[in-house]
């Protein structure tokens, strides 16, 4: 089972190094359309069955710095770009990198690119114990991804995650209604088998 998250102790500030395990512009399995994903590095939920376990070191990979940044957001600039996507590691748990991301994409492209992030908290959870970064990074999203990698409930034939504990949230509608409201965009379709194991970072 995963770890169950502790609000006090599990905190950005406190464990993340600034690190990313990689970046893959012009993805097309990341989420709807095509899209730039940044993967941060650094993880606590410790899922069984994680596809990416050298990722859970918050000093994998490299740092994140200001060049990447810029290249990020000159990707997100293009047309055919639908938007962001954010993945683990744990975002929130990498709010240095994430957020000031996301506010970097909202000050320069406004809200034409939408952003997407997986993580392994609950919606529910960030809502009610989340830090104040932690929900202004909730607060920024379009879609969230939630809920650990659970290997009992793998299902391989689900659309962009990869057990089925997990939801695909519209995060401005969640919030509104204060409780989960599943993205209108999600189809009950067959597998798509280059997502699958993607999906299973989260
Ligand atoms: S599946 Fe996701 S939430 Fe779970 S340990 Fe791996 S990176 Fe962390």
């Amino acid at each position: 089972m995963p770890r169950i998250p502790d609000p006090a102790t599990w905190r950005s500030e406190r464990v993340s190094q600034a690190h990313i395990a990689d970046y893959k512009p012009f993805s097309m399995v990341d989420g709807e359309g095509v899209r730039c994903s940044l993967y941060v590095s650094g993880c606590l939920f410790a899922c069984e069955g994680c596809f990416n376990e050298a990722a859970w070191s918050f000093r994998y990979g490299t740092p994140y710095d200001e060049a990447l940044e810029d290249r990020i957001v000159a990707d997100l600039g293009n047309s055919y770009v639908q938007g962001l996507s954010l993945l683990g590691g744990e975002p929130f748990l990498n709010t240095g990198v994430a957020l000031r991301l996301l506010e970097r994409v909202r000050a320069d492209l406004g809200s034409a690119k939408d952003v997407w992030c997986w993580t392994g908290y609950r919606f529910e959870d960030l809502l009610e114990t989340g830090s104040p970064d932690q929900l202004a990074l909730l607060r920024g999203l379009d879609v969230l991804v939630d809920g650990p990698f659970e290997l009992a409930s793998r299902d391989l034939t689900l659309q962009f995650r990869g057990s089925s504990n997990q939801r695909v949230l519209d995060v401005p509608a969640s919030l509104s209604d204060g409780r989960a409201v599943e993205w209108a965009g999600l189809r009950a379709q067959g597998p798509a088998p280059e997502q699958i194991d993607r999906r299973q970072l989260i």
